[in-house]
């Protein structure tokens, strides 16, 4: 708790993020981490920050020599890019504690629902936003079912970039469907983040509710496409809907009028969102515990991203998704929480640590690294503001916290 306060504290000195300079200011670092294609962990290195934007960076001694500016150096640190948070849920932000652990998906939900799951509360939405922006991270991808309009306000009111994904589920398409992509609020305009649009899952949506979602996604943004979410393939109950129509969860599901008329449509998730043209790269699969290498092999000829959100399936009692076998496939895998609804915080550092404790050896740190960072940046679209140490790009870094580089020390 200590040390965790401590490294708090490290990241919020060196928020840099609304400092506007007179001159270049060089920060020296033990180790910096550019997340720059071919560019190594750099030991002993600098980056060069001007007017919120960065640069330079490279060893210090050679930025020493080609800059001019104040030195601030920051010790034994290792400075990476600032983090993403590629999938949460900030409108049940409150649940935090309590919903039920480790008992499986049903117990969870129902858990959930016996609670105002949907009653955002706004003061503490805010203060987990600048926490989790004192923790070095940069960009929240939130999924909001029914407030989206008032989480894009607030995410455009704190320092985050950010994309706010209304969620589709149920079966009704709306008329026209384009009114399944939300607007943001006057005055939640900041230039740091788009609208989009969700699916929530194959089970609770259906097909032509999801087809029309992400047509609307697809046609977007002058034609050029939005960011699409989905949950995908994160329990063992979502497979035995899809395939023969009976469960537990189904039943709780037509007993709150989310769903009338099931009919199974005897596949399993992967393929059925193969079939449904759900799976290109706009596309961010979030958990994908349950996937053979046939669905892995979809997903990646598809060339959609993932996401894992290790520690919420632990908390539920899914099982764990195949990381080593996204990574083998060439899968751009990305990071989330989820929301507090099953996690205890929404830092990703958090969830890379322990990814990284569960999966020794599966990742170097550069590696693990980019599931927060470059991966997402690519992912989201922003590849050339975040995501990474390189010249032009945004001011804001983390600070690799040692809980972090513990669990990648132990993996060697
Ligand atoms: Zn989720």
């Amino acid at each position: 708790m200590v040390a965790r306060r401590a490294q708090a504290t490290q990241a919020a000195r060196l928020n840099l993020n609304t400092q506007v300079t007179t001159m270049p200011e060089i920060f020296r670092a033990a180790r910096v981490a550019p997340m720059t294609p071919g560019w190594p962990l750099l030991e002993d290195a600098a980056v060069v920050v001007h007017d919120q934007l960065i640069l330079d960076v490279g060893p210090f001694d050679h930025i020493r020599r080609t800059h001019a500016g104040p030195v601030r150096d920051l010790g034994g640190l290792t400075l990476a890019p600032a983090t993403f948070n590629s999938h949460t849920h900030l409108e049940m932000t409150h649940l935090l504690g309590k919903t039920t652990q480790g008992q499986g998906f049903v117990t969870w939900v129902e858990s959930l629902l016996a609670n105002n799951a949907y009653g955002v509360d706004q003061p503490l939405v805010r203060s987990e936003l600048t926490r989790l922006e004192s923790r070095g991270c940069a960009f929240v991808a939130d999924i909001s079912t029914r407030n989206a309009p008032l989480l894009a306000e607030i995410l455009a009111s704190s320092g985050h970039f950010f994309t706010s994904f209304q969620e589709a589920i149920g079966s009704v398409v709306p008329e026209p469907p384009a009114a399944l992509l939300h607007q943001a609020r006057d005055g939640a305009e900041s230039g740091r983040g788009i609208c989009a649009v969700a699916g929530h899952a194959l089970y609770s949506t259906s097909g032509e509710l999801l087809r029309a979602a992400k047509a609307v996604s697809t046609a977007a943004n002058n034609g050029r496409g939005l960011p699409f979410s989905l949950h995908l393939a994160e329990h063992a109950e979502e497979d035995a809907i899809l395939l023969t129509g009976q469960s537990l969860f189904l039943d709780l599901l037509r007993s709150r009028g989310v769903i009338s008329d099931y009919t199974a449509p005897g596949q399993r998730p992967v393929p059925l969102a193969h079939e449904l043209g759900l799976l290109d790269e706009q596309t961010l699969c979030v958990h994908c515990v349950t996937v053979t290498d046939g669905d892995i092999a979809l997903i990646a000829q598809g060339r959609a991203s993932v996401c894992l959100c290790p520690r919420s399936n632990d908390y539920i009692g899914v099982g764990q998704a195949p990381l080593a076998k996204f990574l083998e496939a060439g899968v751009n895998v990305c990071l989330g929480t989820d929301g507090l609804c099953s996690n205890v915080d929404l830092d990703p550092y958090g969830e890379l640590a322990w990814l990284a404790a569960q999966n020794p050896g599966v990742l170097s740190l550069g590696q693990g690294l980019a599931l927060v960072t470059a991966n997402p940046a690519r992912f989201f679209g922003l590849e050339n503001t975040l995501g990474s140490l390189a010249p032009g790009r945004a001011a804001r870094f983390s600070v690799v916290p040692q809980p972090v580089l513990d669990a990648f020390l132990k993996g060697i």
